[in-house]
Formats: C-alpha cells, sequence, structure tokens
C-alpha cells in the first residue's frame, strides 16, 4: 500500500548511519533492505575478516581466489576505471590507505621510503583476472584490494534495484554520502549538499533530482591534521600522498550510483577544468564542483536543478 507519506527507517551499517524512504508503513521491507546492505557489506569490507576480498588480499602473491559473481564483477569494474588512462582511481590502492589510516585511530604521515616502498604494490595492471573461473589473482605480495571507493554506491544500486523488484516505485537510500532515489516524490527529490568544513547541517544548496544517483566526495569528510596541514582520505595512485587541488567537493549526478563513486574519484584527479571536459562526452553524468575558492562550477544542468543557499558561494559554469 503506497500513500503520499514519506516513512523514514535508520541503521547504522557500514561504519555509517544509513537512512531510507519509503513511501509506504512497510518495516519488514526495510529490514529485507538493510539485511541485503550488510550481506554485501559482508563480502566486500577490507575491515574486518572474513570478507571475500579479504580472502583475495590474503592470497597476494600466492594464488587465485575464486569470489562470488557480484564480488567479480565488482572488481572488473573498479579495474577498468582503475586502468583508464591517467586514472586517479586505483582499486589495488590499499597497502597505502592501511599506512595513511587517514581518519582512523593512529593516522600518521608515512616516511617518504615508505610510501615509494607501497605505492611499487598498488599497480592495477597486476590484480588478474579470470572471468570464467571467476577469480582475482594479485601477483605480489603484500598488494590489497581496496574497494571503499565504490562498494557503497555498489550497494546503493543493489538496493535501489530491490526495491524496485519489490514493486516500490518511490524510494530513496542514504548509505552515508551515496545517495540512491528511485522515482520521485511530487517535485522531485530535494537533496542538500554540505558546505565544506561546515557545521553539521549547513548546506551549501540543495538539488533537485529524480530516479538518480547523488554521491559527494569531500576533502573535508575525513581528514587529519600535521604541523598545519592538512591530509584527506583521497590518495593520489601516482604519489602515494593524499591529492591536493583546487576542490572542496565534487558531487556526481548519474544514474547509477557506482558512476557516481568511480566519478567523484576521477574528477579529484583532475580537477575543474579537465573534469569538465572530460564530462562533456558522457551527457549521463553530471558534477558539481566546489573549490577551495569558494566557488560552485556546474558541468551542465540536464537532469537535475541546482539551488545555491549559501551568499558566501559563487555559482559558475
Ligand atoms: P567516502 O569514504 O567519503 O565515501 P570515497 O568514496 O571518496 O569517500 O572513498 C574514499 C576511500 O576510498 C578511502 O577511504 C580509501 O579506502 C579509498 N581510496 C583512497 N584513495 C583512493 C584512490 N585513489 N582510488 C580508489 N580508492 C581510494
Ligand atoms: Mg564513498
Ligand atoms: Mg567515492
Amino acid at each position: 500500500m503506497s500513500d503520499n507519506r514519506v516513512y523514514s527507517y535508520t541503521a547504522t551499517l557500514m561504519g555509517s548511519p544509513i537512512l531510507l524512504k519509503l513511501f509506504s508503513n512497510n518495516k519488514a521491507l526495510a529490514s529485507r533492505v538493510f539485511r541485503l546492505i550488510k550481506q554485501y557489506e559482508n563480502l566486500l569490507t577490507v575491515n574486518r575478516a572474513p570478507s571475500q576480498v579479504m580472502d583475495i588480499n590474503h592470497a597476494a602473491g600466492k594464488h587465485a581466489v575464486s569470489v562470488s559473481r557480484p564480488v567479480y564483477e565488482l572488481i572488473r569494474v573498479a579495474k577498468a576505471a582503475s586502468m583508464l588512462e591517467n586514472s586517479a582511481f586505483n582499486l589495488a590502492i590499499g597497502p597505502l590507505v592501511k599506512r595513511w589510516k587517514i581518519g582512523f585511530q593512529g593516522d600518521s604521515v608515512p616516511p617518504a621510503d615508505e610510501i615509494a616502498a607501497l605505492l611499487a604494490i598498488t599497480d592495477p595492471a597486476e590484480v588478474v583476472l579470470d572471468d570464467a573461473a571467476s577469480s582475482v589473482f594479485l601477483t605480489q605480495s603484500g598488494m590489497e584490494i581496496d574497494l571503499g571507493a565504490i562498494a557503497k554506491g555498489y550497494i546503493a544500486d543493489r538496493v535501489r534495484d530491490y526495491l524496485r523488484k519489490e514493486g516500490e516505485t518511490l524510494g530513496l537510500i542514504n548509505l552515508g554520502g551515496n545517495i540512491q532515489t528511485l522515482g520521485a516524490p511530487e517535485g522531485g527529490w530535494s537533496l542538500g549538499i554540505k558546505t565544506p568544513f561546515g557545521g553539521a547541517d549547513e548546506l551549501i544548496g540543495t538539488l533537485n533530482v529524480e530516479n538518480k544517483s547523488v554521491v559527494t566526495s569531500g576533502t573535508y569528510e575525513r581528514f587529519f591534521e600535521h604541523d598545519g596541514k592538512r591530509y584527506h582520505h583521497i590518495l593520489n595512485p601516482r604519489t602515494g600522498y593524499p591529492l591536493d587541488n583546487e576542490l572542496d567537493s565534487v558531487t556526481i549526478i548519474s544514474t547509477n550510483s557506482i558512476d557516481g563513486d568511480i566519478w567523484t574519484t576521477l574528477i579529484y584527479g583532475m580537477g575543474v577544468v579537465k573534469g569538465c571536459a572530460a564530462l562533456r562526452a558522457r551527457p549521463d553524468i553530471e558534477a558539481v564542483f566546489v573549490t577551495k575558492s569558494k566557488e560552485v562550477v556546474v558541468s551542465s544542468m540536464q537532469h537535475f536543478r541546482f539551488t545555491l543557499l549559501d551568499n558566501r558561494y559563487r555559482l559558475t559554469g
């Protein structure tokens, strides 16, 4: 039974607060959705054993590991994104992520020689895939896959598909930064984008979408400071240090949340000008950039509306 009231359900999964909005009072469905998220988290996590991804990592330098089809497919997509020319995305970045521990207890700036040594075991070409066996082999010992930049997007898409399969026509899932929507209530979904380094409820503006995913990645989300310098959690796969550019955040509007995840990271590597140029070839994927110099740049606005709320920022694009 669907009415026009919104029912919100919350949980904490994947270390994040999760919000599910339905237009029917259906606690049982919400429970099934949360269970689905948990199942995928258990397959994909690298923070807690056992998971299929950890099995792959433990076998690095030794042997290939066969994994379930969804895990294999996600790794295949992540590898393809990693192999793009000059890609800032790298699924094999795990050893560096583990060493930096950015945003976790014990984060510190590693010595340069350690970074160099770890960079040597982050080549995505050394992630060897076998379609027929659905297996993954990391050729060098110490290599580690990290799907942290892409898992939430993948799972958000699975939740959208599940709700659709269950006959829902309207719904929203927010996996702590990855929002995926099914349909839209009258007037569309109005989604806030946070002001970088602002208070919890401070919004730079709102996006209005339907049937779209909205993914924001920001350097303000997870970082630590050392000697007056800020180190955030998106690493440059070529230097081993956090990506440093003019961006405070980027939001991607796309049909699939997995594209939002891939493109937030790719765009962090490109910056505004190259990012806009790259998106010209992808009319299905659009971006809202927020720069350190307080500009909001929109790559195009075919599939959403943006309303600026924070008058300290200028809207261009
Ligand atoms: P959030 O944690 O806010 O969702 P992202 O989606 O941008 O942020 O993902 C950041 C995570 O991705 C990091 O915590 C790390 O696990 C992983 N990561 C860091 N740098 C890269 C990179 N260059 N390519 C792929 N994954 C990365
Ligand atoms: Mg993310
Ligand atoms: Mg991401």
